[in-house]
């Protein structure tokens, strides 16, 4: 008998509910940020991925309404058809420049963006190199483009090489996240660099929460890394993270590009973004390229934290980052430690599988520019009552 799609969701939902893994978004208004609102009830935040705490920034807001009252909501096409926008083609010149590439190509989304890359480049029998703990959008792609997928340990350069090894003769895609999206830790660029121009495969970095955090005028991991566009020729960055807006870019070489703008199906067959989008990144790009002390700010916060946190002998991560997770093993342990937080007034999010191997549960805790001292104080106060007890 052919399986009933409905019922056989309905027995991985309810084994979901069992395991304590089951999700649901929660509606917030924001009110100021780090600040969230949840049924009436004022949180202090540290879960967002705003890490310059430009989301709520006036000069982003104007951008966006100027741009609407200048172009519209709706894009109305695709970028291919009629739907790119002067705004649209500043913004990836803009992009360009920032991360010393020559040329960028928007995407709707980060997900979209390394489908399609990915898509566009690999095809059936060849190989996709990948950290085992890549975001989930690069994992995917490798299965969207067909490609053999072959993970190597955590920021393992040994790891990788001995993944290339195993198929001398296919063309190969190594792709990394730059700062690991759950840990915080940064990958091992260089190596990864040498080892794709040893082996001749091509080096992607998704550096989707470096950018605007790592490296000189916020230019990434990679700029902070000294690669250039030879050492790394594929570049992917997202606007939603500290850029606070939406959307994504990948940057490289113009003839590589060039064939992605072809050949990817994620941009070709979609929607362009709203052009006022657009204009609200760049007023965010300013910012994240020149607002030097807002990232030091930021960059004493996390030191900050980690200080106190090493005092209180959490367990903290070797991260450098904002993110700044504290592993606690344990699903329930994870859980229980998030709503005591709560209950204190404070927003942190438990992170378990699949979004992270089992058994590594932890505690998402993510730094803003938005955020004070008093309120990292706050923030150790609770965990130190909370994670020890
Ligand atoms: C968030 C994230 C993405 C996805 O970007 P969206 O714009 O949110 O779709 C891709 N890669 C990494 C490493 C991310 O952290």
């Amino acid at each position: 008998m052919r399986p009933d799609l409905l019922a056989r969701l309905d027995v991985q939902t309810a084994h979901r509910r069992e395991t304590g893994l089951w999700r649901h978004a929660q509606a917030s208004e924001t009110a100021d940020s780090p600040w969230l609102v949840r049924d009436g009830r004022r949180l202090l935040g540290f879960c967002s991925n705003d890490y310059l705490g430009l989301a709520r920034h006036p000069d982003l807001a104007a951008a966006l309404k100027r741009g609407a009252d200048e172009a519209g909501v709706g894009s109305t096409a695709s970028a291919l058809v009629c739907g790119h926008h002067r705004e649209h083609a500043a913004l990836e010149e803009e992009l360009a420049a920032w991360t010393g590439r020559e040329r960028a190509l928007l995407f709707s989304t980060g997900y979209m963006a390394n489908l399609g890359v990915t898509q566009a480049l690999l095809a059936r029998g060849d190989a996709s190199v990948q950290d085992k703990l890549n975001h989930a959008s690069l994992l995917d792609a490798a299965a969207l483009a067909g490609a053999e997928l072959k993970r190597y340990p955590h920021a393992d350069v040994a790891g990788a090489r001995r993944q290339l090894a195993s198929r001398p003769q296919a063309a190969a895609l190594l792709a990394t996240d730059g700062v690991f999206s759950m840990d915080g830790d940064v990958a091992p660029l260089a190596g990864l660099a040498a080892l794709a121009a040893e082996e001749g495969a091509l080096l992607l970095v998704d550096d989707a929460h470096g950018l605007g955090v790592l490296g000189p005028q916020g230019a990434g991991c990679v700029a902070e890394a000294g690669l250039d566009a030879r050492q790394v020729p594929l570049l992917v960055g997202t606007l939603g993270k500290a850029l606070g807006t939406a959307g994504a870019f990948v940057a490289g070489p113009a003839a590589l590009i060039e064939g992605i703008a072809q050949f990817a199906r994620s941009h070709v067959y979609t929607t362009a973004p709203p052009p006022a989008l657009a204009a609200a990144t760049r007023a965010a790009l300013r910012l994240a390229r020149d607002d030097e002390a807002r990232r030091q700010h930021l960059h004493a916060l996390i030191a900050r934290f980690r200080r106190g946190a090493a005092q209180l002998g959490l367990p903290l991560s070797p991260s450098r980052t904002p993110i700044q997770p504290l592993l606690l093993g344990d699903t329930a342990a994870a859980l229980a430690a998030a709503q005591a937080l709560e209950a204190r007034g404070l927003l942190v999010t438990a992170i378990r599988p699949p979004t992270v191997p089992a058994g590594t549960a932890r505690l998402r805790i993510t730094l803003s520019a938005a955020h004070d001292e008093d309120q990292v104080d706050r923030l150790l106060a609770a965990l130190g009552e909370v994670v020890r007890a």
